[in-house]
């Protein structure tokens, strides 16, 4: 059996990437099953999707721990989670990133394949959509299924949920990303990032609302706590702020989710610490003073 688990963003599709790879097994006659594990988080936070192929009938329920395969469809969750844990000795790491093999650090040295998926995605689909492009690298970077069967995986998968139309521009997608997909290996320099836990336990908890910051195992709850995650590196786009065009209305700063729209003096300043490029200001901004950025 083969196991594969992919880190992705809520948002980023990695869950239909997994299916969509389950399906493709099961075009070559395997048998394969596909699920999510996320928790209540927004768009944006770390999810985890795993995949299972075999020639025999699966009976293994439980998430991955041990996989033969991670997939990595943003590359800022190497600074937050540690993607390899688990990782099975002569295991491989496939990694959405511009970077070669050999410039990527996950903290161990292993074989490891890298794609700009992002790059692709925009071309192919206009949208920062990655999860179809990075199932062109498992194809080319494990050889666990061929790419025309992924082509089929995606146009089920993601032309059932989204239309045949997309799929096929996605199926496309991941055709470009297989013939770009660089194999190599990297070696780990960086200290691996230690498991926490996932929630504060409920006895850590705050009576009724939090009034306070309250530290816990798990992090900071209560007002505040936000500032300890730093958004700011789940973004692919980012505001391009125009001051002569700006009428200091406030719209940008009222509708930004991460409160991260300041204003100072005769101008708007824009935090990108905690900037997740959700562009939500750019699509308020009457004046069309904010323009999205690559
Ligand atoms: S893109 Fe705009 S609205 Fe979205 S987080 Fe960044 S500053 Fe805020
Ligand atoms: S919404 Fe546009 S015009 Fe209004 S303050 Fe923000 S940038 Fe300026």
């Amino acid at each position: 059996m083969y196991e594969v688990r992919f880190h992705g963003r809520g948002g980023q599709g990695a869950v239909m990437a997994a299916q969509a790879l389950a399906s493709a097994a099961f075009q070559e006659g395997g048998y394969a099953t596909a699920f999510p594990f996320f928790g209540a988080e927004r768009r944006g936070a770390p999810v985890l999707a795993f995949t299972r192929i075999d020639k025999k009938r699966i009976y293994r329920k439980t998430q991955v721990y041990e996989p033969d395969f991670v997939v990595i469809l943003d590359e800022g969750l190497v600074d937050t989670v540690n993607v390899v844990e688990g990782l099975k000795k002569g295991g491989m790491v496939i990694v959405n990133t511009a970077k070669k093999p050999e410039e990527v650090d996950v903290g161990i040295d292993v074989k490891l394949a890298t794609v700009d998926a992002t790059t692709v995605a925009l071309e192919v689909l206009k949208q920062p959509a990655t999860n179809s492009a990075i199932l062109g690298a498992i194809a080319k970077a494990t050889g666990l299924v061929k790419i025309e069967s992924i082509e089929k995986g995606i146009i089920q998968v993601f032309g059932d949920r989204l239309g045949p139309k997309i799929g096929d521009l996605n199926a496309k997608a991941a055709r470009v990303a297989y013939d770009r997909t660089v194999l190599g290996e990297s070696h780990g320099h960086r200290p691996l990032k230690t498991a926490k836990k996932w929630l504060p336990d409920v006895n850590e908890l705050p009576m009724g609302v939090a009034s306070i910051p309250m530290k816990t195992e798990a992090g900071t709850v209560g007002p505040g706590s936000f500032r300890e995650n730093k958004t700011g590196n789940w973004r692919v786009f980012r505001p391009e702020y125009d001051k002569e065009k700006c009428t200091m209305c406030n719209f940008c700063w009222f509708y930004c989710p991460e409160g991260c729209i300041d204003r100072n003096g005769d101008r708007m300043d824009f935090d990108m610490g905690y900037c997740k490029g959700c562009g939500i200001c750019a699509n308020e901004c009457p004046a069309e003073a904010i323009k999205m950025v690559r």
